[in-house]
């Protein structure tokens, strides 16, 4: 594995490869690497004759700074996972490689920079007006930065993105969509440890007690898909909320059941081609996300 820490590198090194006609895959992540995150390199390296893992800790796409400072940076055991599964080139930028010093002014003044989208309007319509979108304001905005500026970077042909984050894989396909970047974006399943807690790089700040209630969260989403046969969507929130709010450790942001494309709620199983259980809930100080398609 080649490990690049300045664009001009890597780019000089992918020209390369692009002339030989050799195909890119994509794997954009904030580092403290999981099995997840190993799967969607697996996946990358059957598709694509040379696979990028990128480690970047964003710091735009933070609304809590604590958090920011709280992520796990552990890019020397990353380096090592990611040889055991033959992972081609890692790239870890340092923020000014990523950023000018005017973004992350911007940044610093709480503005949301809609520079990234060169000009072009980019409108994720209600894809962000709900569920993370609500809770973490301007979270979608750094992530599409972020990622936009890694595919000009990268030039990938494919990328892709764990289903974990229903939501940011929606926002990223409009995104690329509306700047018709030239890349296929690959939705991949959500890799979960054996008791079904997805597998999350924040997992590792729970408590040993929040990690013993964890799988709570998934045993619930397993139960509202079981129940979905005879039960109507209503009946499945009251279900899951009165499963989620008696643990005392938990306390729940939203339970939605949404429409897979538009992730607008609904009420009825036939207003949609495909649903969602969508969770979002703080265990101690640690936010956790998942979702099942139901
Ligand atoms: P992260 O660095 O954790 O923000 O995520 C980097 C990529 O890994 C994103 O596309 C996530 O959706 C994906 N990812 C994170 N956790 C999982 C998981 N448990 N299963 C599959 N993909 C995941």
């Amino acid at each position: 594995m080649i490990i690049f820490t300045r664009v001009q590198e890597l780019q000089d090194h992918l020209d390369i490869v692009q002339n030989q006609q050799k195909t890119i895959g994509f794997v954009p992540t904030m580092g403290a690497l999981h099995e997840g995150h190993l799967a969607l390199v697996e996946i990358s390296k059957k598709d694509n004759d040379i696979s990028v893992c990128s480690i970047f800790v964003n710091p735009t796409q933070f609304n809590d700074l604590s958090d920011l400072a709280k992520y796990p940076r552990t890019l020397e055991k990353d380096s090592r996972m990611l040889e055991s599964v033959d992972c081609d080139i890692l790239f870890a930028p340092e923020i000014s490689e990523m950023y000018t010093e005017a973004e992350l002014e911007l940044k610093r003044q709480n503005v949301e920079d809609k520079g990234w989208t060169n000009g072009k309007t980019v409108d994720f319509g209600q894809l962000d007006r709900v569920m993370e979108g609500t809770q973490r304001p301007g979270h979608f905005n750094g992530v599409a930065q972020v990622v936009s500026k890694l595919f000009r970077i990268v030039r990938p042909n494919r990328a892709y993105f764990g289903q974990k984050d229903f939501q940011q894989l929606a926002i990223i396909r409009s995104m690329a969509k509306q700047l018709e970047l030239p890349v296929e974006i690959i939705g991949c399943p959500i890799v979960r440890e054996k008791d079904g807690l997805a597998m999350s790089s924040r997992n590792v700040r729970l408590t040993e007690t929040e990690r013993a209630v964890a799988p709570l969260i998934s045993k619930t989403l397993f139960k509202v898909k079981e129940m979905k046969a005879d039960h109507s969507i209503a009946e499945l929130k009251a279900f899951a909320e009165t499963e989620l709010r008696s643990e005392p450790l938990m306390q729940l942001e939203y339970f939605e059941i949404v429409d897979a494309e538009t992730l607008q709620p609904v009420n009825d199983y036939k207003d949609a081609k495909n649903v969602v259980a969508c969770i979002a809930l703080k265990l101690g100080n640690v936010r956790l996300i998942d979702n099942i398609i139901l």
